[in-house]
């Protein structure tokens, strides 16, 4: 199979490249991709750019990977206005590196920058900071099945000023961390644990955005989930603790009886990137999808009448991840050692033949890194 690489993404920024004096050997670089694990390593470069309200977007480089210095004043420590991103560099077969839909990613990080007062990257600028990554810290992406290079874009405020507002100085880096195979001996349904002491997002929050803060409030739920033997905690929505929200870090989707495939509409999810995918490949099945408020009863219903006969989280981390069992203070649904299901399944092998070159992109979703 083989691939057109994308027209060069053009801007007009000169990047500064300063290497790394001591980087990783290449026996310590194999040592550290034989076994990844997630969010451990990282690779010996990363990328930056610093904005004011004065002079725009300047100062892009390539830098050693190390301690940012700030002030103790700077803005992000006391009132956490930052934002972030997830995606992954795969490698192909034949040596190339791609990303996928990493405009997808770009236009996610403006709309959170909107929604946290922070300046908006250009598109160009985004997708260019990646390309910089990886030209220098390409032999960081592993090539073992389903091993991946986690890239983490993300911008805070870094102005020093405790009064209230928008801040007018702002840093924007890319770090790269390997990451292993999500699931070791193949992939295994997981117990969710149904917070309803704690809401994730509420109307008019910033639920909808890829910011810290939600993540911050999300740990002590995370933690009860832990408490409860499971893996993940579900959030349902703030004010009337009935409709399905998402998961701390990954969207939801129910699979029904009749194929239709469904997840939940709300103001206040994070909109996932690969759920937005998932549903493409699940339409171009000829399933039946719908995005529509789902309730908690339909969910504990459909599932007790045979109704509803899947369901799996998604995200770019694990991709999709089946869900055995959902457990609540007062009620269970499913069986902890519930098998994935069909669908749940096919459409991971599908996202991820795809993302790692294995199958046809005949949604254009790649975009090559390395050239
Ligand atoms: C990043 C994220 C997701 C998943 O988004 P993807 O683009 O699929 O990786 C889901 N929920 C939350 C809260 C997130 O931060």
């Amino acid at each position: 199979m083989t691939f057109e690489a994308d027209s060069e993404t053009s801007t007009d920024l000169e990047w500064s490249v300063t290497r790394n004096p001591a980087p990783r050997s290449a026996k310590e670089r194999a040592e550290i991709l034989g076994n990844p694990g997630f969010g451990k390593f990282f690779t010996d470069h990363m990328v930056g750019l610093t904005w004011s309200i004065s002079g725009g977007w300047q100062q892009p480089r390539v830098q050693p990977y190390g301690p940012i210095s700030l002030e103790p004043s700077a803005a992000v420590l006391h009132y956490g206005q930052e934002i972030f991103e997830g995606m992954k560099a795969y490698r192909h077969e034949d040596g190339s590196i791609w990303t996928f839909r990493p405009e997808a990613n770009a236009g996610r990080m403006q709309r959170s920058a909107r929604r946290l007062a922070l300046p908006e990257l250009p598109l160009e600028y985004f997708v260019d900071s990646l390309r910089q990554l990886i030209a220098v810290d390409r032999d960081w992406v592993p090539s073992a099945p389903e091993t991946s290079l986690y890239l983490r874009p993300y911008m805070f405020a870094t102005e020093s000023f405790l009064g209230v507002r928008p801040a007018e100085k702002v840093a924007y880096y890319v770090i790269g961390s390997p990451a292993g195979a999500y699931f070791h001996g193949g992939v295994a349904p997981v117990s969710i644990w149904l917070s309803t002491n704690f809401a994730r997002a509420g109307k008019g929050g910033t639920g909808a955005a890829k910011t810290g803060g939600n993540y911050a409030s999300s740990l002590v739920a995370q933690a009860e989930a832990t408490e409860n033997g499971c893996a993940q905690v579900m959030f349902l929505d703030s004010a009337e603790g009935k409709y399905l929200e998402e998961l701390g870090g990954m969207n939801i989707v129910l699979v029904y009886h009749d194929g239709t495939v469904v997840t939940p509409k709300s103001d206040s999810i994070l909109e996932g990137i690969t759920r937005d995918s998932v549903l493409d490949l699940a339409r171009d099945r000829g399933h039946k999808v719908e995005v529509r408020q789902v309730t908690i009863d339909e969910w504990r219903e459909g599932a007790a009448s045979g109704d509803i006969v899947e369901v799996f989280a998604c995200g770019t981390a694990a991709v999709i991840t089946p869900i055995a069992q959902l457990k609540a203070a007062e009620f269970t649904i499913g069986k902890a050692d519930a098998p994935a299901g069909e669908l749940t399944m096919a459409l991971r092998k599908e996202l991820t033949d795809i993302q790692y070159g294995r199958a046809e992109d005949r949604h254009g979703w790649l975009t090559r890194l390395d050239a």
